[in-house]
């Protein structure tokens, strides 16, 4: 099943369907953690439970967990 993985340097989004845990970017050949960005991918759920767009879901959790710094 593909994952909507997006590039923590340049924020190009593509779709994944690899199975390894890292991904390369195709745009800038960044090497994309594909673990952690799975738990994005059920944002939309939890955003259609308390109505919220994913966008709005999304600034919310980066003030609760701010991005590390790698
Ligand atoms: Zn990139």
């Amino acid at each position: 099943m593909a994952r909507r993985l997006e590039c923590h340097r340049c924020g190009y989004i593509w779709e994944y369907s690899g199975t390894f845990q890292k991904a390369t970017c195709p745009s800038c050949s960044a090497k994309v953690p594909v673990e952690r960005q799975s738990t994005e991918e059920s944002l939309e759920d939890i955003a259609a439970d308390y109505d919220l767009s994913v966008r709005e879901l999304k600034e919310i959790l980066r003030r609760v967990r701010p991005r590390k710094e790698s």
